[in-house]
């Protein structure tokens, strides 16, 4: 029999075919019953008459729990009654599974156990579709970076450098040696784009990020370009093209999924370049306007970033952090040594920071200066210097964190619900 997905119904309309998957529900009326099987690819609706199967097969009805697993065959017919637009009229019903009494049911759970049974929450309407655009999402970066020139290099998980701060390093033992899990790529990618001109890498960042926020994973996918003569502005405008792209691709395949999610995308399609650009210090007026405690030279927090992401429809682009509060490696303005050249893209609707990213500092000796004030070990940072020994360029980059896009875009409140197994001070399992 020929074997389909329910996505691919329109195209067998009139034809016997075979859908494997899991009962989503059933409903019964005498002689005929009904059942809603999902398959990965969709939902559709199965409709069973009595005198039109063997009785052992019309009788399943009494036993088909939900989430069982199943072959069924019958004929594509179209059914404007029916939510996809389409039944299949049941010949057969082949079960793989009777499952056990679910433990996900239509009443309202708690988050707790609902994360406790992630590895089954994950079926659920709402979670598949995050999922579907969570992958559109990751696609259309690639897409992006592939289309625009970018080669693909991939850096380590493991490390001998910190790159983002000494307090969220994870350690592990390294044969004899500390090693760490990887915080970004991005001292690599340098490296890479003195080679490539321009690369990105994609792959799982770790940070023990001990406060508990609704933005902050343990374990998180990042996207980071990072290209060869390249400065502040040019990057900028790099990361407002990067985020456009993502979203009408989201906009564009997403439509359905979007839908089940309730996400009002009327805010999303309203977003246009280019994106206000302020600087830090400006920021900074905003938040004395708003009636913020504040004190130039502090770190935005979340509630910080949402004052001012709610003066813009667009995301904002913050610019000119304090040097005392980033990275050694941004390069400082050379206008204003307090300051340094770094970018970060805040989402509108009080998602906040989705990239950070900045202007390296491309001198040798400041930047031997900025590792020796940080009193970071230089012998691992010997290698990275060498790239301003040798060829020395302006060269700028980003990074932009997978999930607080997803979170954004699917218009979810909590960063747990956008990546399949989350993984938090709290949560290692499943
Ligand atoms: P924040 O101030 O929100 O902690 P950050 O300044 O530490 O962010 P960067 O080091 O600039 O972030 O990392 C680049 C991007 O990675 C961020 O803009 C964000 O999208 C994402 N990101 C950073 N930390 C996390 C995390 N713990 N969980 C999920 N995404 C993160
Ligand atoms: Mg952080």
């Amino acid at each position: 029999m020929k074997k389909t997905y329910i996505a691919d119904l329109p195209k067998v309309i009139g034809e016997v075919v075979t859908l494997n998957g899991w009962v989503y529900n059933k409903r019964s009326s005498g002689k005929i019953w009904f059942l809603i099987l999902r398959d990965g690819t969709g939902y559709t609706q199965c409709v069973v008459v009595k005198d039109m199967v063997p009785d052992d097969v019309f009788n399943l009805e009494a036993d088909l729990t939900h989430e069982s697993s199943l072959s069924v065959t019958g004929l594509v017919k179209e059914e404007p009654r029916a939510i996809e637009g389409y039944e299949l009229e049941i010949k057969h019903i082949e079960v793989h599974q009777l499952a056990d009494e679910y433990p996900i049911s239509k009443k309202e759970h708690g988050t707790a156990f609902l994360m406790d049974n992630r590895h089954l929450w994950l079926r659920s309407r709402k979670q598949h579709a995050i999922l579907k655009i969570r992958h559109e999402i990751i696609r259309a970066c690639r897409d992006f970076f592939d289309n625009n020139g970018f080669v693909l290099v991939d850096t380590p998980i493991f490390t001998a450098n910190v790159c983002e701060g000494t307090t969220t390093l994870f350690e592990t033992e390294y044969f004899g040696r500390t090693a760490y899990l990887t915080q970004s790529g991005q001292l690599y990618n340098e490296a890479a784009a003195m080679a490539v001109g321009k690369t990105y890498c994609f792959g799982p960042t770790f940070r023990a990020e001990k406060s508990k926020t609704r933005r902050h994973l343990t374990e998180f996918w990042m996207i980071e370009p990072e290209i060869a003569y390249c400065n502040l502005n040019e990057n900028m405008e790099w990361a407002e093209n990067l985020v456009t792209y993502m979203i009408n691709r989201v906009l564009e395949k997403c439509k359905e999924h979007l839908d089940i999610l309730e996400r009002d995308t009327s805010k999303l399609e309203n977003i246009t370049t280019p994106f206000p650009r302020i600087s830090y210090t400006e920021a900074v007026k905003i938040l004395h306007k708003q009636g913020e405690k504040f004190k130039w030279g502090e770190d935005f927090g979340g509630s910080h970033e949402t004052v001012i992401s709610d003066q813009f429809e667009n995301p904002v682009i913050v610019h000119r952090f304090p040097s005392s509060i980033k990275p050694f490696y941004m390069k400082r303005d050379p206008k204003d040594e307090n300051v340094v050249l770094g970018m970060d893209v805040l989402a509108p609707e009080g998602y906040g920071e989705i990239i950070g990213g900045s202007e390296r500092e491309d001198d040798k000796n400041i930047l031997i200066k900025r590792i020796e004030e940080e009193k970071l070990p230089m012998d691992a940072f010997n290698w990275y210097v060498d790239l301003r020994r040798y060829g020395s360029v302006p060269h700028s980059g980003f990074g932009l964190g997978i999930e607080r896009c997803v979170s954004w875009l699917c218009g979810r409140t909590h960063i747990r619900e956008t990546i399949p197994f989350p993984r938090t001070i709290y949560r290692l399992e499943p």
